[in-house]
């Protein structure tokens, strides 16, 4: 044949994800960590990987992982689930719980990937903007879902890009007020020091979505887990790809999960890095920093396209925003080394100066 019929309809106004990782001397343009995993831990991972049998399939539901994480967090292993990074769960839930003639209920700006897995299972998008200043509204959320057709929500905590924690109580009034399910994404909940897993116990209907990517150094492995109560975890097993998380991530995360606490220092300097930032972006005329709890800030500069570009230029990736619904003129510069943020600060400064 010279020609093919079309894919299925849903995926006519879909764009593949195109994070536009550019090579550059500094990348902070992605969220990750800007140092990679220490050498005496990565030595150790890399040894684990090497014992690994490559020609037998992983453990499925990498039991071993399960232990370790559901141990850290006080919970059983049917509690929790691994995935092949977090975006493979925000793939999970839209399998699970959206669907034809269901309904997601999303928090734009937030993170495009909800946006784009609940259009590839043909589900029902019910947007609800955020205020100008990026905060929740509340009250809309809560209208919304008083109605009582939204099938699952995800609240991210902090925001990205927008970089600030959902208030608690908000959250907790939320999964009282329906039986939809609630995924908190806390991708980053290391950079924020919160998180709403004590209320597993209470809400049945409450989900957590955690990273290694991130406060762990290790988005090049494709690590995530949700925690959620086991009725919730079963279902997302019964969607999920039987062996996504390969037996090489599995002996990797394990290391690195058993060596959690080498990552704290890290974790210290990206929040103070983020200080200093914050301050630097603030004293930089022209440029609007919005308050993080995260390890990125978003700011609005004017002419943030061509500010974007004069940085790439001089060998500087961050995120561009400027031509985002609800975002124009917003960039999003991830925490880096001092060294990094020292760089982009100057010349930043040098640009809108
Ligand atoms: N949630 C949010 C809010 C994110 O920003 C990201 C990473 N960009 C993810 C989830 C998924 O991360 P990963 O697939 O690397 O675990």
């Amino acid at each position: 044949m010279k020609t093919v019929r079309d894919a299925a309809p849903q995926l006519a106004d879909i764009v593949p994800y195109d994070p536009k990782y550019l090579p550059a001397d500094i990348m902070n343009s992605a969220n990750e960590n800007p140092r990679d995993v220490e050498e005496q831990v990565k030595r150790e991972a890399m040894s684990a990987a090497r014992r690994v049998s490559l020609n037998r399939y992983p453990d499925p539901l990498a039991n071993d992982l399960r232990d370790l994480i559901a141990e850290a967090n006080g919970l059983d292993r049917n509690q929790v689930l691994l995935g092949n990074g977090g975006d493979e769960l925000l793939f999970n839930i839209a399998l699970a719980y959206g669907g034809p003639g269901r309904k997601f209920l999303n928090m734009p700006p937030t993170f495009s990937v909800y946006v784009n897995n609940a259009q590839l299972t043909n589900t029902e998008v019910v947007n609800v903007p955020r205020k100008a200043d990026y905060s929740i509204d509340q009250e809309a959320v809560l209208a919304r879902v008083a109605q009582g057709d939204i099938d699952y929500i995800i609240v991210t905590s902090p925001n990205n890009p927008t970089g600030e924690l959902a208030p608690e109580d908000f959250i907790l009034k939320l999964l009282d007020a329906t039986d939809a399910l609630i995924m908190v994404d806390e991708a980053y909940f290391e950079f924020s020091r919160t998180t709403v897993r004590p209320y597993l116990a209470q809400h049945e209907n409450l989900v957590l979505l955690r990273t290694f990517s991130k406060a762990f150094s290790l988005a090049g492995v494709r690590l995530g887990y949700i925690l959620a109560n086991e009725s919730v975890i079963r279902q997302f097993m019964k969607v999920r790809q039987p062996y996504s998380v390969d037996a090489v991530s599995q002996a990797i995360g394990k290391v690195i999960f058993q060596n959690r606490a080498k990552f704290e220092p890290r974790i210290e300097e990206i929040i103070s890095e983020r200080a200093r930032l914050m301050e630097g972006l603030k004293a930089t005329p022209g440029v609007q920093p919005y308050p993080s709890d995260s390890n990125y800030i978003l700011f609005h500069v004017a002419d943030a396209g061509q500010v974007w570009q004069k940085l790439f230029d001089g060998g500087i990736l961050i995120r561009d925003f400027s031509k985002s619904k609800y975002l124009e003129d917003c960039l999003r510069v991830s925490i880096g080394t001092p060294e990094e943020n020292d760089a982009f600060l100057a010349a930043l400064r040098q640009i809108v100066q």
